[in-house]
């Protein structure tokens, strides 16, 4: 990718997060086009990405966001400023109080959950539209930890349990989320058995919502497709569709910019580079999903093999590993174009989601800095959102 200006070249003290607003807008475009073709409304996944510093490059675009919590609610509500769509696996009394005068939907786990707060959303005056998360079980995710559709999960009301249901009064939707990444041929393969089981409930709702995992914005995603599958099934059962991604809006937008500390040697033979950064709390998929991510200028060790990379590339191998105490705090094993020395920048790729709005102060880290930027300004348009000092690690503690 072609670069106006180089990323790890803003003068405040790393590690910070970096934000291209200009791609952003690019995958802002496309979330727009699938709107305008297909009917469909957009929602933010603010559990994926809530840097509210740049929420006004998104929301011109989107028709809201969906929060999982009462201070995602509040953040859509001061920040955003659209519909709000809220689902948890569980509510408790005060959450729902909260939540009635600010939100526009709300997502039920369950009849219990729906019965236990519906008269409090009556009573309130306002219109509402309640639904059921509902579990299709099928999901073609992989890993465990990402799969809402194993035997054990808690998420979503199985077709045998809506069956047993008196009525659907008060429902006016279904909401199902059982992709992670993944492309439209998934979401096609999933309709099929949300339709062969809940579409005989659908002549009861106004609205359904297909949830996120929709990886739109990735190159190769088939997005005539997206449209296509959107389309046929509005056309058939004339529900309003929602999607709720997180990722596609912030793919490929954000960077994470640190410093090498030191150089270590080690038996392997492969030196060890300490960064001023770490994977368990700035970047914590790294070592949840787990995945390498990747640097400007570097090749993953993992994928350098089935690659053809001219010779003078990549010939300096690093462990690159983290300023945390935690053994296994390691990013991954690179190739560097360069020699890593002592003041040397590294710039990992593909940072917005899921590192910011999950980041922590564990072992006593400093927090990266947020600034954003637009590649599309000559300049740059460099701006310092936020810095973080000790003060930020103390007030959480006590
Ligand atoms: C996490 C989550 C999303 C967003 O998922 P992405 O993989 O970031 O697109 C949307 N809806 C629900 C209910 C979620 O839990």
């Amino acid at each position: 990718m072609e670069h106006a200006f180089d990323y790890a070249s803003v003068d405040i003290s790393t590690p910070y997060y970096i934000i291209d607003r200009a791609a952003l807008r690019r995958n802002m475009e496309i979330h727009q086009q699938v709107q305008e073709r297909t009917g469909c409304k957009i929602l933010l996944a603010l559990k994926a990405f809530s840097t509210w510093g740049v929420f006004k490059d998104m929301s011109p675009y989107l028709a809201g966001v969906a929060a999982s919590s009462i201070n995602e609610v509040l953040l859509g509500h001061e920040e955003f400023g659209k519909n709000i769509h809220l689902y948890s696996p569980a509510y408790s009394e005060e959450e729902i109080k909260t939540a009635i005068p600010l939100v526009d939907y709300i997502v039920f786990n369950s009849a219990s959950q729906f019965d236990r707060f519906y008269p409090f959303i009556k009573a309130s005056g306002r219109k509402i539209h309640c639904g059921y998360r509902i579990n299709p079980e099928y999901s073609e995710v992989q890993m465990e930890i990402y799969n809402p559709c194993t035997n054990r999960s808690r998420f979503g009301m199985r077709v045998e349990v809506l069956d047993e249901l008196d009525s659907l009064k008060g429902i006016d939707g279904f909401h199902f989320h059982t992709m992670c990444q993944q492309g439209s041929d998934v979401l096609a393969r999933t309709l099929e058995l949300v339709e062969e089981r809940f579409s005989k409930y659908f002549k009861k709702l106004k609205w359904i919502n297909f949830g996120g995992g929709h990886h739109i914005t990735r190159r190769g995603y088939d997005v005539d497709r997206l449209c296509k599958i959107i389309n046929t099934f509005r056309e058939k059962y004339d529900l309003e569709v929602f999607l709720e991604p997180g990722e596609s809006h912030v793919l490929n937008t954000g960077y994470l910019v640190a410093t090498v500390l030191d150089v270590i040697e080690n038996p392997t033979g492969i030196d060890v580079a300490v960064l001023d950064t770490s994977a368990a709390a700035h970047m914590p998929d790294v070592l949840e999903m787990p995945y390498t991510p990747e640097v400007i200028g570097a090749r993953r060790v993992i994928e350098s093999a089935d690659m053809d990379m001219p010779l003078e590339e990549g010939r300096y191998k690093y462990i690159v590993g983290s300023k945390s105490c935690l053994s296994g705090d390691i990013i991954g094993e690179y190739l560097f174009r360069k020699p890593l020395k002592v003041g040397s920048r590294v710039v990992f790729s593909d940072m917005s989601q899921y590192t910011i709005c999950k980041n922590t102060t564990f072992n006593g880290l400093k927090l990266p800095g947020i600034v954003s930027c637009d590649s599309d300004a000559a300049d740059g348009s460099i701006r310092v959102i936020k810095e973080f000092h000790y003060d930020d690690f103390k007030k959480r503690l006590s």
